[in-house]
């Protein structure tokens, strides 16, 4: 008999348990997931996104300007790094909330799969070529050379684009913006196609083995951050605390601090 009390004892708790579980009983750990935003990017853009070396920590303009307007609209973020081309099915797939990823919200289709904030930086491309190249530019480069770039991105389509025309013998298009800088160095490839501001924080520290070639090219970038389809709500908080971090003077800091 007591056997028998003990096993229907124990058969009733695992029941209670798991009702408990089921309504939503355990940790408010859920709740505060469903409260932080997850903005996702690809973090070898330095200044825009990078990490320190063996440290996942992603710092950058992006971060500090996407934190300032958190702090102005109440919002909690959580930062997700991935390849780029894996950005635009991440918000698709309800895999991210916001992409911050210096992303030109001109380019191709995008704006037909997500939704694309104000702007908040310009650019546009530049060639990177190594310090003892004598290539003059885009407009320089023949048949037999390979040019480096990263997939999914502008500078990575016009690579592409240039291969499928026969200008040049390969478009190498690589996951990490480092990764082509190695290309170079190595002599892999004569040339990197990169947006000016990145190009010009990597010839900060890279200045003695690399250079530009030429003027810029290609397309006029809008940098804009983006939200899934629809969701007004969000791009017009985000908007309003890009506008008010611009009023306030924090977004010119912040490009003192990343830029100068
Ligand atoms: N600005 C380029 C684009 O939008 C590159 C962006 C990046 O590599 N993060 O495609």
């Amino acid at each position: 008999m007591k056997k028998k009390s003990l096993v229907l004892l124990l058969a009733l708790s695992m029941i209670f348990t798991f009702v408990l579980g089921a309504c939503g009983g355990g940790s408010d750990e859920s709740s505060s997931d469903s409260d932080t935003l997850k903005v996702v990017t690809e973090a070898t853009f330095a200044p825009f996104e990078s990490t320190q070396d063996g440290d996942e920590t992603i710092v950058g303009f992006d971060p500090d300007m996407m934190a300032a307007i958190a702090e102005d609209q109440g919002l909690k973020l959580e930062w997700v790094n991935m390849e780029f081309d894996s950005l635009i099915p991440a918000l698709q797939s309800d895999q991210g909330d916001i992409i911050c990823a210096g992303m030109n919200k001109l380019a191709g289709d995008r704006a037909e799969k997500v939704d694309f904030g104000d702007t908040y930086f310009e650019s546009e491309l530049m060639l990177l070529v190594t310090a003892d190249s004598d290539l003059a530019g885009i407009d320089a480069v023949t048949s037999d050379m390979k040019l480096a770039s990263q997939i999914g991105t502008t500078g990575g389509d016009m690579v592409q684009e240039m291969k499928d025309e026969g200008k040049i013998a390969d478009g190498v298009v690589l996951n990490q913006w480092t990764d082509c800088y190695l290309q170079l160095k190595n002599g892999e490839v004569q040339g990197v196609v990169v947006d000016k501001p990145v190009g010009e924080a990597y010839l900060k520290s890279h200045g003695d083995e690399a250079k530009f070639a030429g003027d810029p090219f290609g397309d006029h970038e809008e940098f804009a951050f983006a939200v899934q389809k629809g969701n007004t709500e969000l791009l017009e908080k985000l908007n309003t605390g890009l506008a008010n971090i611009k009023a306030n003077g924090t977004y010119d800091e912040l490009v003192d601090k990343w830029f100068s």
